[in-house]
Formats: structure tokens, C-alpha cells, sequence
């Protein structure tokens, strides 16, 4: 779901090559592979809602062909699982020996039931096959290079905010997230990708900061200076969790990971670089 100018700067590099392919397709790769990164699913309620069958399929027959990719090759490989595994939570912050609450029919099940069975199937790989894996949980994540049509939360406000339109906010906005900054997201994937063969995970990534969707709102006018008024719809979403917070502490323990990035920095870094490419 995202741009390709996202990645111009790295294209002239010798050691990057970029191929255009969908993960439902099987791949085969002639080069050795030492270890895969599966992040390839949209992860914006509104970019998987679109197209919910592929959604599904992407985690499920396209986990299977990554999976195979990694046996062919005898790679590591690392799944972009979700704090959606566990749906809309009854236990608070959420660790991951918690089994998740998730509607099985509703909206959000394409993704959430999705990145379940994309679970399941990396530790019966891991067993069947003892194939080299790693499961991260990631938690809600911004930051700059965002699309505009993102969709979601973090970006939507920005673009208000520098609009100077209406911030719309489903629900009453007392439901809460906890926003993790992209360099520190990327950092814990790369430092689970390069742990022991025995740390599998699964490991929440994510930022314990909490905070409801109305003090973002107030966060991102504050910050951006803007005029912008904040509107509630009254209605949330159909199952639209209403807290979530990872427990970080196995990530500490196990990969020596916490971020770095509070919500004040990142959403400026974020603001700066809608701002910039706003004028373009
Ligand atoms: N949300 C909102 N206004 C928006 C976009 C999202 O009030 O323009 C709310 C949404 O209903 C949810 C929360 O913000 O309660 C986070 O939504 P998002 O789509 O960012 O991601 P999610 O964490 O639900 O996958």
C-alpha cells in the first residue's frame, strides 16, 4: 500500500534490487536467501478492509509460500504479526501469553484471524520442518513516509491538523493505542532477526506509552499549531478495541529491546515530513 518513492533513495545502491511481487504467487529465488522479513500485508484497517479475501489470502497461502521460500533456502525467517492476534482485549496491558478475544466474522477478522493462522503456521513449520523462526507482535506504528490515504489514525489527524479541517474521531475517543515510532520498530525487528535460534517469539514491538484518541487529537494540534476543531461521531468502530498496551518486559529480557522514541519527537518527526512532502 505504499509508495515506491519510499524507497528512490536506496534504488542506485548495488546491493538493493527491488521485485515487484505478490506473496500469494509462489517465488523462487536462484541466490542464496539467509533470512526472510514477511511484513507483506496492509495493515491499515482501511487498506485490508478493501479487499478482505486477499487479506486473508496474503496470510495464509502467501505465509506458506515465504515459508517454503525459507525451507528451500534454509533462511530465517520473521513473521510482522499484530497486537490484533489479540482482538479487543479483556486483559490489560497485553502480554503474550494472553490468547486474545478476536470476532471470528466481524470487519477486522480478515486481518486479525489472518495474522492468527500466519502464527500457527510458522510454529507447526517450526515443528514439522524445524524451521528457523521469528514471531514479533507488532503494535500500532507511525512515522514519517506514511501515505497520505493511510488511513489511519496518526496520519488522518496530521493531515487535519495542516489542513486546518476537522478532526474526525469515531466513537467518543476514549478508546486508547499505544503509538511506537518507525526507527524503533525497525530496530526491534532487526535485533529479534539477529537473537538466538531459541528466541522465537512470539514478542510484542510496540510502545507502552498509552494514550486515548482524544489526547492525540489535542497532541496533533498542539504541535502543529493548528486551528482544526475535534468532531466525534458517537459511533466506534464494529469491534474496535478499546485498550491496547503491549508488555514490553519479554522484549527487554529477551532482546535487550525498549524504544526510544516518545510521541512528542516521532509526531513532530512525522508532522515535519507530512509538511514537506505536503508542498511538493
Ligand atoms: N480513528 C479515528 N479517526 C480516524 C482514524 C482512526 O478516530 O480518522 C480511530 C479508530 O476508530 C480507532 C483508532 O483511531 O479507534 C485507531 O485506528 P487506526 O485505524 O489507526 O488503527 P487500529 O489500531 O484500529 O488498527
Amino acid at each position: 500500500t505504499s509508495s515506491r518513492d519510499n524507497i528512490a533513495h536506496l534504488e542506485s545502491n548495488p546491493n538493493f534490487v527491488f521485485m515487484n511481487h505478490d506473496i500469494i504467487e509462489p517465488i523462487h529465488i536462484a541466490e542464496p536467501v539467509h533470512q526472510i522479513y514477511n511484513l507483506a500485508c496492509p495493515a491499515s484497517p482501511v487498506h485490508y478492509q478493501k479487499n478482505p479475501i486477499r487479506t486473508v489470502k496474503a496470510n495464509t497461502v502467501g505465509v506458506i509460500n515465504m515459508l517454503g521460500l525459507a525451507r528451500e533456502h534454509g533462511a530465517r525467517i520473521l513473521q510482522a504479526s499484530t497486537s490484533e492476534v489479540y482482538g479487543d482485549p479483556e486483559e490489560h496491558p497485553q502480554k503474550e501469553t494472553y490468547l486474545g478475544a478476536v470476532n471470528t466474522i466481524g470487519p477486522r477478522a480478515c486481518y486479525d484471524e489472518g495474522k492468527r493462522v500466519a502464527e500457527t503456521l510458522f510454529f507447526d513449520y517450526k515443528r514439522t520442518h524445524n524451521l528457523d523462526i521469528k514471531v514479533a507482535r507488532i503494535f500500532n506504528t507511525y512515522g514519517p513516509r506514511m501515505a497520505f490515504n493511510d488511513g489511519r489514525v496518526v496520519s488522518n489527524f496530521i493531515i487535519a491538523a495542516l489542513n486546518g479541517s476537522p478532526i474526525r474521531i469515531d466513537g467518543d475517543g476514549s478508546q486508547t493505542r499505544s503509538f511506537c515510532y518507525v526507527s524503533d520498530n525497525v530496530r526491534g525487528l532487526i535485533l529479534l532477526m539477529s537473537a538466538n535460534e531459541d528466541v522465537v517469539g512470539p514478542i510484542n514491538i510496540g510502545n507502552p506509552d498509552e494514550y486515548t484518541i482524544k489526547q492525540l487529537a489535542q497532541r496533533v494540534i498542539d504541535l502543529t499549531g493548528s486551528s482544526s476543531s475535534i468532531e466525534t461521531t458517537g459511533a466506534f468502530r464494529e469491534d474496535d478495541p478499546m485498550r491496547r498496551q503491549p508488555d514490553i518486559s519479554r522484549a527487554k529480557e529477551l532482546i535487550g529491546w525498549e524504544p526510544e522514541v516518545g510521541i512528542d519527537t516521532g509526531l513532530e518527526k512525522t508532522i515535519s515530513d507530512f509538511k514537506q512532502r505536503h508542498l511538493v
